[in-house]
């Protein structure tokens, strides 16, 4: 059941800066907040206000077994510029040996819905029970990332893990969140800089080419209408890009 009004917190966030806006989040909710970090680009602009405004705002990260390197070394250079605790989930080793131990390592490939097995298992599950300790989740999900988030809110209600949803970078544009980064020499992935736009597990991710759609990089073997992880579910059901792995 909803227990809080986000028409009433909307309203109090409306026109903040980032910065501003954190600041609300934090005190609004006081250490029962976090941020749901996949270290991508927007990640590290919210990760940055966080640790320099040293706001009470929890950062976890998923480190699904199958990230790329490169997102590893991100995750130590961003502990260390910033000093911050970044909190790892991983799947629990149970479910997963469970699932590999019938299906095999890369069962992921066969189908659409092995494909979101794994994703339910590595991703959604340790998602779902950090949230479980929450009242509010932060992310970095912006508007202009696809069609389906066009009228994303900064703040709503999550109905899927019964929680407030706050996505402070709603308005920002790509320009936006990549002025912040080198404004304020603000770490990032160095794959960005090969080309891929979204970043998650090594296997199903790839480049793409200058003005392809952001999400063609991602499990590209699928229809774009499947091409979703689950992290991110609306209100209706219906799913949304993540900035999550
Ligand atoms: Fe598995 Fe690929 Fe989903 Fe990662 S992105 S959890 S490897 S299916």
């Amino acid at each position: 059941m909803q227990t809080i009004d986000t028409a009433e917190l909307q309203s109090g966030l409306e026109g903040l800066t980032l910065e501003a806006l954190l600041e609300r989040i934090a005190r609004r909710f006081g250490g029962r907040v976090a941020l749901a970090s996949s270290l991508g680009a927007e990640d590290q602009v919210l990760t940055d206000v966080i640790a320099q405004a040293s706001l009470p705002i929890a950062i976890f990260t998923i480190d699904t077994g199958r990230l790329p390197a490169q997102t590893h070394e991100l995750l130590d250079a961003t502990r260390e510029r910033y000093g911050l605790v970044i909190e790892v989930l991983t799947p629990d080793s149970a479910e997963l040996g469970a699932v590999l131990a019938e299906r095999g390592s890369n069962f992921f490939r066969r189908s659409v819905e092995d494909r979101k097995l794994c994703c339910h298992v590595r991703k959604v599950l340790p998602l779902r029970r950090r949230l479980a300790g929450l009242e509010a989740w932060v992310t970095g999900l912006r508007r202009e990332q696809s069609i389906t988030r066009q009228d994303l809110p900064i703040v709503h209600w999550d109905e899927a893990h019964q929680l407030v949803k706050l996505n402070p970078l709603a308005g920002w544009s790509k320009d936006d969140v990549w002025q912040y980064i080198r404004q304020h020499r603000v770490p990032y992935n160095v794959l960005h800089d090969r080309g891929y736009p979204s970043i998650g597990c090594e296997p199903c991710t790839r480049a793409v080419e200058p003005g392809q759609d952001i999400r063609a990089g991602r499990w590209w073997w699928e229809q774009p209408e499947h091409r979703e992880c689950g992290l991110h579910l609306a209100a209706t059901g219906s799913q949304i890009h993540g900035s999550a792995p």
